[in-house]
C-alpha cells in the first residue's frame, strides 16, 4: 500500500512547530518516514506539491486573502492536522484581536497604516474543518509523531483530554500554589508533562483548555491565592485570547 502523502503548511506564525516537528532522532525520523511520504515541508525540503493525503497546518489565520488559500488545502487533504497553538487555538496571535485593527495599523506602521493587510486573527477550524489538533507553544514533538502515526494507521489520535495537574502531580512536583505562584494547570490540556511548573515556573496555558473545564472554580482558586480578578483575565489572555467562554466581548 502507497505511504499517505504529507505536506505542511504555515499562516501567521514564528514556524517554531515546524522546527520541533524536526527535531528528531535518526531512529525517530525513520519511524517517521515508514509511514508517511513528506511532500512538501519548507524548512526541510525545496519540493512542492499539489498532490497531498494529510495536510499539517501551522498558524493564525489572520488575513482574509489567507482564507481561498486554506480552503484549498482543505479541499485537496484527506485530513487536516492543526500544528500548535497559533493554528489549533490562535494563541498568543489572538493578543490583536483585544485593539481594534485600525489601532493596531497605526500603531505598528505609522507611516504606512494600509500597507499590510491584516484583520482578527482566527484558529484554522474557524475556517475549516480540523481532523485532529497537536496543541502547544511550541508543540511536544514525540506527540507530534504519536499523532500523525495514529492518523496514518486509522487510531484516535490520542490527545490527552485530562488537564496538567494529573502529569505535574504524576511527577510528584510541589504546587506552585504553595510558592505563591498562580498557575493554570487544572484547566490546561496536558500532554507537555507539566514541564513548566516542573522547571519551577507555571503553566499559562499553551496547550489550550481541557473540555469542559471549570473556569468559575480556577478563578476562585487564583483569586483565594490572593491575585485580583482583573489579573487572573490577562493571565488567560496570553493563550485564551480567542476563547468565547473567557472572552465573549473580544472581536
Ligand atoms: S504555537 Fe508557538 S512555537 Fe508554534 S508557531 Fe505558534 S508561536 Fe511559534
Ligand atoms: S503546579 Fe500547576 S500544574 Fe502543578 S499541581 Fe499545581 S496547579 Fe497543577
Ligand atoms: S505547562 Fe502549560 S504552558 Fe507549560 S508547556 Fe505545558 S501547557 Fe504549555
Amino acid at each position: 500500500m502507497p505511504k499517505p502523502k504529507v505536506a505542511f503548511f504555515d499562516f501567521t506564525c514564528c514556524e517554531g512547530c515546524q522546527l520541533c516537528a524536526l527535531d528528531l532522532t535518526a531512529e525517530q525520523l525513520l519511524d517517521l518516514l515508514a509511514v508517511i511520504d513528506i511532500v512538501e515541508f519548507r524548512e526541510a525540503i525545496s519540493e512542492k506539491s499539489d498532490s497531498f493525503d494529510i495536510a499539517i497546518v501551522e498558524g493564525s489565520i489572520t488575513r482574509d486573502s489567507d482564507i481561498p488559500r486554506l480552503e484549498k488545502i482543505r479541499k485537496t487533504a484527506n485530513l487536516l492536522i492543526c500544528l500548535g497553538s497559533c493554528s489549533c487555538i490562535v494563541g498568543i496571535n489572538a493578543l490583536k484581536n483585544f485593539q481594534k485593527t485600525e489601532e493596531l495599523q497605526n500603531e505598528v506602521y505609522p507611516d504606512a497604516p494600509h500597507r499590510y493587510e491584516t484583520s482578527v486573527a482566527r484558529a484554522v477550524d474557524e475556517i475549516v474543518k480540523v481532523d485532529a489538533i497537536i496543541p502547544g507553544c511550541p508543540i511536544n514533538t514525540l506527540e507530534f509523531v504519536k499523532v500523525v502515526k495514529n492518523l496514518v494507521l486509522g487510531k484516535d489520535p490520542d490527545i490527552p483530554t485530562y488537564p496538567v495537574c494529573i502529569e505535574c502531580k504524576k511527577k510528584e512536583n510541589i504546587c506552585v500554589y504553595e510558592k505563591g505562584i498562580h498557575c493554570l494547570g487544572p484547566v490546561i490540556r496536558a500532554g507537555c508533562g507539566a514541564i513548566c511548573p516542573e522547571k519551577g515556573g507555571y503553566c499559562f496555558g499553551c496547550r489550550g483548555l481541557v473540555p469542559d473545564p471549570n473556569l468559575d472554580s480556577m478563578r476562585e482558586i487564583m483569586n483565594k491565592y490572593n491575585m485580583p480578578y482583573d489579573q487572573i483575565d490577562d493571565r488567560f489572555k496570553l493563550f485564551l485570547g480567542r476563547n468565547k467562554e473567557i472572552f465573549q466581548d473580544v472581536q
